[in-house]
């Protein structure tokens, strides 16, 4: 598929009839922009680059396409070609017309376009979107990533050249979330592939995150095709969760974290565990089943409250052992402070605080505060499980952050493992945005 290089100098900008003047610049106007529910139009066919409306860069804006970065951000844009949909293909050319990528245009969007493919010769299609389906399940499987877990990320975005699809598998039930246009115009196209080469019972859409709105795409929540069974479940190193498909937090299911789970589970013997926004319960079960001495787990969500008390009874788990509570994590850990409440190890798994970067400073007084906490709850040689899943927050930022938290809390600890997300969320090596989680495993001084 797409092993050329980005540039074509064979394609030179097509000479307009009377030039720029042509073009029309397309408002980026929510009023005006087409209904982004799939327009059945003939997609482009191959080597149509050149005869066809297109995006237009500034001069020296090619760059991080040229890097094969997947977003073409609308600060880069010159104009666009004639009036295209959202979700429509284009051609993405520089200033001088040389081809650089077919994308999805995205009217709404501060991200005009995200990239389908470098390769001029493609055509983007059914077959286009078989074989990027066939290539992200064969990168599981290749790697054996359905040995662990009967829950997988089956596709993830842009690391896997489909930018704005997420597919989640739950044992015999798909779950797809479209972000952006460009899947979204395809939604029926992807939703008969993924019943063709995975067979599920169900394929049920969770179009629902906070970025449609960004997109300007409606919410969407609702089977796209069979039936949903009453009871999905997967099973994940052994142990069974039971997964809210359709009111569940993101696709229902952490599937990111799961091999950090399993790596809590086997240091928690005979520990006293706090397990800080517990969601369904994954990290509390992989401690009762490690062995834990008790495992406090703390969420504001009462739903996962409830499934998580009902994941601990499926796996028979003793809940004499166990506590949940639902409440605050921030007011909670000032309790357990005043109440000189002590652990041996503590998950500490927040939401987003910082979804862009723009959120990062109030988003780092959030992470600094609970860590903060969360080292002076521990006993001398406890450890610390702390993540951030922000985006808006590097790797090199989180530790600092923690660095100063446990300043703060008087306490020497140790980095003794760097974690992220689970193999089947790859990150893209031109995407490195596609690594949004980062977690370290902390041991403060005995
Ligand atoms: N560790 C979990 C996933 C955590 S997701 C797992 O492995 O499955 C983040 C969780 O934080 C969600 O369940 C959400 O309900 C909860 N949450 C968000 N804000 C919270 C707050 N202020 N206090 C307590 N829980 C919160």
């Amino acid at each position: 598929m797409s092993q050329s290089k980005p540039r074509s100098p064979s394609t030179p900008h097509r000479q307009s009839q009377g030039g720029k003047d042509f073009r029309k610049r397309v408002q980026r106007d929510k009023q005006k922009h087409d209904s982004p529910v799939a327009r059945d139009s003939a997609p482009p066919r191959a080597g149509d680059a050149a005869a066809m409306p297109g995006i237009i860069l500034k001069t020296g804006r090619e760059k991080s396409l040229l890097r094969r970065h997947p977003w073409l951000f609308s600060g880069a844009v010159e104009c666009i070609d004639g009036a295209p949909a959202s979700g429509d293909t284009l051609p993405v050319r520089d200033a001088a017309g040389n081809f650089l990528a077919w994308a999805a245009y995205s009217a709404a969007s501060q991200i005009t376009a995200r990239v389908w493919s470098w390769n001029e010769a493609d055509v983007i299609d059914k077959a286009f979107f078989r074989n990027r389906i066939i290539r992200a399940l064969a990168a599981r499987r290749t790697l054996g990533l359905d040995r662990d877990s009967t829950g997988m990320r089956l596709i993830h975005g842009e690391s896997d050249g489909l930018p704005g699809l997420i597919v989640d598998q739950y044992d015999n039930v798909l779950v797809m979330q479209l972000g952006s246009a460009g899947p979204e115009k395809w939604r029926d196209t992807l939703a008969d592939l993924l019943q063709e080469l995975c067979a599920p019972v169900c394929i049920y859409e969770r179009s629902d995150s906070d970025g449609r709105e960004r997109e300007g795409l409606p919410v969407r929540n609702g089977i796209v095709r069979g039936a949903l069974p009453d009871n999905v479940e997967v099973t994940e190193h052994g142990i069974r969760f039971a997964v809210d498909v359709a009111a569940g937090q993101k696709t229902g299911f952490y599937l990111d974290q799961r091999d950090n789970r399993a790596l809590t589970g086997t240091l928690a013997a005979d520990r006293d565990v706090l397990n800080c926004f517990c969601y369904t319960g994954g990290f509390s079960l992989y401690a009762l089943r490690g062995g834990a001495k008790s495992v406090l787990s703390i969420d504001s969500s009462q739903e996962a409250l409830q499934l998580a008390r009902r994941n601990a009874e499926l796996n028979g788990l003793d809940s004499s052992k166990t506590e949940w509570q639902c409440t605050d994590v921030f007011d909670a850990l000032r309790k357990l402070r005043d109440q000189n409440r002590k652990f041996d190890l503590i998950v500490l798994d927040p939401p987003k605080f910082a979804p862009t970067a723009a959120f990062a400073e109030k988003a780092a007084r959030a992470y600094k505060d609970i860590n903060l906490l969360g080292f002076k709850l521990l006993r001398p040689g406890g450890l610390l499980f702390t993540y951030s899943c922000s985006g808006g927050i590097s790797d090199d930022l989180f530790q600092k952050i923690i660095a100063g938290a446990a300043l703060d809390a008087d306490v020497d600890a140790q980095i003794v493992k760097k974690l992220h997300a689970a193999p089947d969320h790859p990150v893209l090596l031109s995407f490195p945005e596609g690594a949004y989680l980062k977690g370290l495993v902390l041991r403060v001084a005995g």
